[in-house]
C-alpha cells in the first residue's frame, strides 16, 4: 500500500513551525508496511488545498491531511474537501458531532461560540472521527479506490486519532486481511551480531517478514505479517519469542518499552529499589526514571556528583582513591555505588563516571572511557559492588546516552542474576570486589 501525507497551514509553509505530524505519519505508516512516496505542504489557501487532494489522491490508495480544521476562517481543509468530494454541495452537520461540541463546551462551563459549530459539518460521503482531545474532529471518506483521513494539526489531537480511528480503518481495508507488527528490542549487541542470530528468522519473502534497525545503539527487530487476524497474531508472537531468546539477555521489551520502562517494571515486580550516582552523565539514568509515571515505586533518588569534593563528601568515596586511582576509574565507580547503597538504603544502586569528551582525554584515559559500578544488597549476604568499563565511540551527547544505557541494562542484569555477559563497547571483564 502506498500513501501520502499534505499537511496545510501558512505556518508550515511559511517555516514558522516545524512540520513534525509529516514525520510522525511517515514512521507511524512504514511501521505497518504502508508506504509514503509524497509529502506536501500548501498554506491555507482552499483552492491550492483542493488541487493537491486531487492530485495526490490519483497517485496512491491513502491520503492523509492534518491541519485546518479549526473553527476560524483561515481552517479551508474541510472546505477544500467539500469541493473534491463533493463538487457543488453544501456541507452536512452531523448531529453526533454537533452533540459532542455542545457537551465538550458545557462540560467546561462555557458556550459554544457560533464558529464552532462548522467544525460538527462535514461533506456528505464523509464521516466524523471523534477527538477526545479538542473540539475539532476528523473526517474520513473514500475518492475513488483512494481512503483520505483529514486529521486535526495539534500532534496531540492527531497521533491517538491516528491510533484509534486511523490505523483500524486502513486494516479493514483489504476485507479480512490486516498488517501488524510487533517490535522487540535490545540494548549491548551490536547490529551485526544481533542480526546474525536471527538470520534464519531475516531471510527474504518469508511470513512474518522480520528485519533490524539501529537508533540510539537500542536494536529493534520489526516483525510484520499481512493476512487474517488469527493466524497472523499466532506468527507474530511465536516469531517474536523467538527473537527474543536468540537476544537472550540483552531482549530488554517489546513496542513501545524502554530500557528505563523495562528496568523499572523489573524492580517493581520484584518490590526492590534503585538509586544512582552520576558523574559525567549528569542525572541521565535518574531523569530517566522520572520520566515514567510511577517510578517512586522503585527510584529512591540519586546524586550528580561532578567534582571529586562532591565524590568524597556526598557518597564517602575516600580521597586517597581519587588521588591514587582518579576519578575515572573501576574503584572510585564501585565506591560510588557503594555510597550510594547505602546513603540510599536502596536495593540496588549504579553509578557512572567517565570522560564524555571533547576534551580531557588522555593515552590511558581517552575521551569515551566510561566505569560504570552496580552496587547490590541481597537479603542474606553483606553488599557487593563491581565495575564495568567501557570505552565508547562517538560525541559528548552519544557517550552519555551509551553510558546511561548501559547503567541501566547492567542495572537489568544484576536484578536478573545474569552474570558474565559483556555488552558493546565493554572492554573488559567486570573487576570483582
Ligand atoms: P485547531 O482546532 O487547533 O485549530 P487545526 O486542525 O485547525 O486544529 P491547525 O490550526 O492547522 O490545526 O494547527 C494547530 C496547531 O497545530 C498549529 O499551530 C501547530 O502548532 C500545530 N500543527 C499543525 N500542523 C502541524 C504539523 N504538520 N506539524 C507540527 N505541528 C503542527
Amino acid at each position: 500500500m502506498q500513501a501520502a501525507i499534505l499537511s496545510i497551514g501558512d505556518e508550515l509553509a511559511l517555516g514558522e513551525r516545524l512540520n513534525t505530524n509529516s514525520q510522525w505519519l511517515a514512521e507511524a505508516l512504514a511501521a505497518r508496511s504502508i508506504i509514503t512516496v509524497e509529502h506536501r505542504t500548501v498554506a491555507d489557501d482552499r483552492q491550492l488545498i483542493a488541487e493537491a487532494i486531487t492530485q495526490m489522491a490519483q497517485r496512491i490508495n491513502v491520503l492523509i491531511i492534518t491541519g485546518g480544521l479549526g473553527p476560524t476562517a483561515d481552517d479551508l481543509t474541510r472546505h477544500a474537501l467539500a469541493d473534491v468530494m463533493t463538487p457543488g454541495e453544501e456541507l452536512v452537520l452531523d448531529e453526533t458531532e454537533r452533540a459532542r461540541l455542545d457537551d465538550w463546551f458545557a462540560k467546561r462551563d462555557r458556550r459554544m461560540p457560533e464558529a464552532n459549530l462548522i467544525q460538527a459539518m462535514r461533506p456528505h460521503t464523509m464521516h466524523c472521527l471523534s477527538n477526545p482531545h479538542g473540539t475539532a474532529p476528523g473526517l474520513a471518506g473514500r475518492l475513488d479506490d483512494t481512503q483520505i483521513f483529514a486529521l486535526p494539526g495539534p500532534p496531540r489531537e492527531m497521533h491517538p486519532m491516528f491510533q484509534d480511528h486511523v490505523l483500524p480503518e486502513l486494516e479493514q481495508r483489504d476485507g479480512h486481511d490486516v498488517l501488524r507488527a510487533i517490535t522487540v528490542h535490545e540494548y549491548g549487541l551490536g547490529e551485526s551480531d544481533a542480526a546474525e542470530r536471527i538470520a534464519t528468522l531475516m531471510e527474504r519473502g518469508r511470513q512474518p517478514q522480520v528485519g533490524t534497525t539501529a537508533s540510539a545503539s537500542v536494536v529493534t527487530a520489526r516483525i510484520r505479517a499481512f493476512g487474517a487476524v488469527d493466524s497472523i497474531e499466532l506468527l507474530l508472537r511465536a516469531d517474536a519469542a523467538a527473537v527474543e531468546r536468540a537476544w537472550q539477555p540483552f531482549a530488554f521489551g517489546r513496542g513501545d518499552v524502554t530500557l528505563a520502562q523495562a528496568l523499572l517494571g523489573e524492580l517493581i515486580s520484584r518490590g526492590r529499589t534503585i538509586a544512582t550516582a552520576e558523574s559525567c552523565t549528569g542525572g541521565w539514568v535518574g531523569k530517566n526514571f522520572v520520566d515514567l509515571p510511577g517510578s517512586s515505586a522503585a527510584y529512591l533518588g540519586g546524586w550528580v556528583t561532578y567534582s571529586n569534593e562532591m565524590k568524597r563528601d556526598c557518597l564517602g568515596v575516600p580521597e586517597s582513591w581519587l588521588e591514587s586511582y582518579g576519578a575515572v576509574s573501576a574503584e572510585v565507580a564501585r565506591a560510588m555505588a557503594q555510597g550510594a547503597l547505602e546513603r540510599a538504603a536502596s536495593d540496588l544502586a549504579v553509578s557512572i563516571s567517565g570522560i564524555a569528551g571533547p576534551d580531557g582525554g588522555t593515552p590511558e584515559k581517552p575521551v569515551g572511557l566510561v566505569y560504570i559500578g552496580i552496587a547490590q544488597r541481597t537479603s542474606d549476604a553483606a553488599p557487593t559492588a563491581r565495575a564495568h568499563r567501557f570505552e565508547f565511540h562517538g560525541d559528548r551527547t552519544a557517550i552519555r546516552d551509551r553510558a546511561g544505557k548501559a547503567a541501566m541494562q547492567l542495572a537489568r542484569f544484576a536484578l536478573l542474576g545474569i552474570e558474565g555477559e559483556r555488552l558493546l563497547w565493554e572492554t573488559d571483564l567486570e573487576v570483582p570486589a
